[in-house]
């Protein structure tokens, strides 16, 4: 009874709510899949957990094929400051680390981690960490390792958004719990069942922050998790906004814009005005992290559409969306395929085989019946409607003709980034033309071509530095060819000056030929004293003298003998070959003559 009064005092106080412009009101479609307890999954036969799970550079491994693994156990670390851990979902083996088709919307592979469960389910060592009186920068370290990420899809590392504080004063926390989208009711569940544990969540984040204010904002659709939370912060400083329903009321600007009247500037953080925003079930993860220890391995998933037993899950990431299906009691005839998240702004799975991970909040059978295709879309027929509808107060109609006609310059200029995709526009335009996709394709090119543009930039600046980088070296090249060459100039100029000092000049060289003469003067006179010197000694020695003198000349005169002696011995002997030698002229001059008669007589022969 006091949930209901305090129900009705909450929707009261909805019509003070602030509306945004625009919005739509699509069929909810959210009963189906609250009318059971969430409920528990036996453990699938492999768990694939993609690295690309969330926002930012993908986990580093920490891993090899063939280990065992705890359930808890880090299987891959953040890598950089945007980026999130993975954590083993269960006790098992490290089957495979291998490309493997994921849940996105282009269908292509990506790498994962496979487990083989080994049905123990054991728990690593799990350090729970008292947060009350803590300092705020340790803990806020420390949720790097939990692998939180937000929650509501966004998948943003949530160390990121805490850390942010620094930089900021945050004064409020909003905790989305608006949960706007038709079909999904995960959030609804949870607060439902776990509205205490969300409450201390709350309390946690805004501890992190420093906020003073906190404010829930919950759609006035799900009146049991109002009142579950109202029921969990009876006597604590924590309001709850019960919102109209709205679709996208889920939005961060447009929830903030809701529940506390203030438009966030569309080229502004929400933290740059002072308020973070948190969805129910990030508080909720982060609570499990700090009191029981808990990373981050599960979240509550909506099972519904065209299965026969709609229900909420509590799911291990990793997960094949074929093994929840089949909990939810399997898939009903003329299933056709898959959605991950609502209608709105979900997307086609590639395959039933795909994982759950940490952005997926609710998956959809779907089927003709459910969702009709769309017909053949046809031309712009400038209504507005889709002006009307949009939250973000864009043109879509605009948007979609610059897009179309590629003119991506002027589809920027028009604001084409503050588009949320929330395809309210879509949903309105009775020419059923598929705007959201226009856009998404025009944001792809802008993104591509600016990145294209990085690139040349890059390669034109890192060219520009080359060219500057060689002309400078040819400058140092040749100021030092010139330092050289000064330098030779220098020193054969020393030398000269050198050589020419050490030359004597004109006046010089006379005065150097006088003092030789002087010299030799001097040297003439030194030898004539020592000559009258040695004649004044003689008389000591002339007995000595006169003998040598005496033995000399008689050798000298024996030599000459001898030698006269021998030229008497070689004049005989020329003498007897004086002889021989006449002997040889005779007989040559005889043999001449007779060849002088023989050639007569021979030549008279010839003339008779
Ligand atoms: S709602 Fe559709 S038909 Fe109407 S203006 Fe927008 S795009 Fe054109
Ligand atoms: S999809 Fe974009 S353009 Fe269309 S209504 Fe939403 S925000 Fe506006």
């Amino acid at each position: 009874m006091n949930a209901i009064i305090n129900f009705t005092k909450a929707l009261k106080s909805a019509k003070e709510i602030l509306r945004f412009h625009g919005g739509v009101k699509p069929p909810e479609r959210k009963s189906e899949s609250t009318q059971l307890p969430i409920g528990q999954l036996p453990l699938p036969e492999k768990l694939t957990l993609p690295l690309r799970q969330h926002i930012g550079n993908i986990p580093k491994i920490k891993v090899a094929i063939g280990d065992l693994v705890l359930k808890g156990q880090l299987i891959a670390e953040a890598e950089g400051i945007v980026s999130a851990a993975i954590h083993a979902p269960t006790s098992g083996v490290i089957s495979a680390i291998e490309d493997a088709v994921i849940p996105h919307p282009s269908g292509l592979p990506d790498r994962c981690i496979t487990i083989k469960p080994d049905g123990q389910d054991i728990w690593t060592s799990l350090k729970p960490q008292k947060w009350r009186n803590t300092d705020r920068k340790a803990l806020v370290n420390n949720i790097r390792l939990s692998g939180v990420v937000g929650l509501g899809g966004a998948t943003f590392p949530t160390h990121i958004k805490l850390r942010a504080n620094g930089k900021s004063d945050v004064h409020t926390l909003v905790v989305n719990a608006a949960e706007c989208e038709p079909y999904i009711t995960c959030d609804d569940m949870l607060m439902r069942e776990r509205s205490e544990q969300i409450i201390e969540g709350v309390e946690l984040a805004q501890y992190l922050l420093g906020a003073n204010t906190i404010v829930i904002g919950i759609e006035d659709n799900k009146p049991e998790a109002v009142a579950a939370m109202q029921a969990a912060t009876v006597d604590k400083n924590i309001q709850i906004k019960v919102i109209p329903t709205l679709y996208p009321s889920g939005d961060a600007r447009r929830l903030v814009h809701l529940v506390l009247g203030q438009e966030i500037p569309y080229d502004k953080r929400s933290t740059e005005v002072g308020i973070q925003v948190f969805n129910v079930a990030t508080v909720l993860a982060l609570y499990r992290y700090f009191e029981f220890g808990e990373p981050s391995i599960n979240r509550i998933v909506s099972m519904t559409g065209n299965v026969t037993s709609p229900q909420n899950f509590e799911v291990l990431f990793g997960t094949p969306i074929a093994h929840l299906v089949k909990a939810a009691g399997g898939a009903k005839a003329e299933t056709s395929h898959y959605l991950m998240g609502g209608p709105m702004m979900g997307f086609q799975l590639p395959s039933e085989d795909v994982p759950i991970t940490k952005a997926a909040n609710c998956i959809i059978a779907a089927s003709p019946t459910l969702f009709e295709a769309p017909p053949p879309a046809m031309p712009c027929i400038r209504c507005a409607r889709c002006a009307d509808a949009c939250p973000v107060s864009l043109q879509p109609q605009e948007l979609y003709w610059f897009t179309k006609s590629d003119n991506f310059e002027k589809a920027r200029d028009y604001n084409l980034f503050d588009c949320i995709e929330c395809g309210a526009c879509s949903y309105v335009c009775p020419s059923d033309i598929p705007l959201v996709q226009y856009y998404r394709y025009g944001k792809s090119e802008i993104i591509a071509a600016d990145k294209a543009k990085e690139t040349a930039d890059i390669a034109r600046e890192r060219n520009d530095f080359r060219l500057a980088r060689i002309e400078r070296e040819k400058q140092e090249r040749a100021e030092k060819h010139a330092a050289r060459a000064q330098g030779v100039k220098t020193n054969s100029a020393k030398a000269s000056k050198e050589t020419a000092d050490q030359e004597p000049n004109k006046e010089d060289r006379g005065r150097n030929t006088k003092q030789a003469a002087i010299t030799a003067a001097i040297a003439r006179a030194k030898a004539q004293k020592t000559a009258t010197t040695a004649e004044s000694a003689a008389p000591l020695n002339t007995k000595a003298s006169s003998e040598s003198v005496k033995t000399e000349i008689a050798e000298i005169d024996a030599r000459r003998a001898s030698a006269k002696s021998k030229a008497t011995k070689a004049d005989s002997k020329s003498g007897i070959n004086q002889e021989k030698q006449d002997k040889i002229n005779a007989a040559i001059a005889s043999a001449k003559a007779k060849k002088a008669a023989a050639d007569t007589a021979k030549k008279n022969v010839g003339n008779k």
